[in-house]
């Protein structure tokens, strides 16, 4: 589904990712770790498109498609999807017109019609539900006064809505109590399923138990180190990055 090869990015004329390679199948789940400033934001948001990264060598290709060549939009049309792609906070944007109007653009690319509002009401309140959020959420601006767990929350219903066949989800378990990272964790498992794919960013192996990744990849000054299953988050939890350091220098 997606490829990346020996990948470089720069941000203001600063290499961050270094040669970085993955793939990732349809049906997969990639979890990302690694020490703060390592690059993981960077990939994730290399692969949406987003303004400031330039990629001075390397190659990402999706469903054999040049990624690199696609604007932002395009991108997300073809489903290839970031955690909160919009300012973090959107005043006086109510949630309920992000999302519809999201999920418009993606049925327009679809050669489907608007969504009708009866439709659209059934579907918003049965993810909803499953994502244990209240009705009033919709018509709360943009992440405007979210705490760390409702903006989680929020994305997440983002992607039950709009279901993106690669979700990028990052620092997912940022600023979640356990209650919220269980509801996160069962959001996520739900997107689950042959045809998509996710890549999420975690920092602790407490998140792994709820959703068990298909591989694990450490990344460390901007390449990814070492790649394993779940036994390696483990591993990690226990002796942190240092030895990976010494290990790959
Ligand atoms: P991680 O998500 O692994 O913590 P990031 O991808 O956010 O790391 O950042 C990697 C490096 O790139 C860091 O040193 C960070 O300071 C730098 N960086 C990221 N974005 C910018 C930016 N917009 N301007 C300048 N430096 C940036
Ligand atoms: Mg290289
Ligand atoms: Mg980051």
């Amino acid at each position: 589904m997606l490829v990346v090869k020996d990948l470089h990015v720069s941000v203001e004329g600063k290499e961050i990712l270094k040669g970085l390679d993955l793939t990732i199948n349809k049906g997969e789940v990639h979890a990302i770790m690694g020490p703060n400033g390592a690059g993981k934001s960077t990939l994730s948001s290399v692969i949406a498109g987003k303004d400031g990264y330039e990629v001075t060598s390397g190659t990402i290709t999706y469903e054999g498609e040049d990624v690199l060549e696609m604007e932002v939009e395009e991108r997300a049309r073809a489903g290839l999807l970031l955690g909160f792609q919009y300012p973090v906070e959107i005043p006086g944007v109510k949630n309920v017109y992000l999302l519809k109007a999201a999920l418009n653009a993606k049925r327009e690319a679809e050669g489907l019609g608007e969504i009708p509002a009866p439709e659209f009401m059934k579907l918003i309140r049965e993810k909803l539900a499953f994502m244990q959020m209240d009705a009033s959420f919709l018509q709360r601006a943009v992440n405007e006064g979210f705490s760390g767990g409702e903006k989680k929350r929020n994305e997440i219903l983002q992607m039950l809505v709009l279901e993106p066949k690669l979700a990028m989800l990052d620092e997912i378990d940022s600023g979640l109590d356990i209650d919220a990272l269980k509801i996160v964790a069962k959001g996520v498992n739900s997107l689950r399923n042959e045809n998509r794919a996710v890549l999420m960013v975690t920092h602790y192996q407490r998140l792994l138990e709820h959703i068990v990744p298909d591989h694990i990849h450490v990344l460390m000054d901007g390449r990814i180190v070492k790649s394993g299953d779940k036994s390696l988050a483990l591993e990690l939890e226990a002796q942190g990055y240092d030895w990976l350091q010494e290990e790959t220098a």
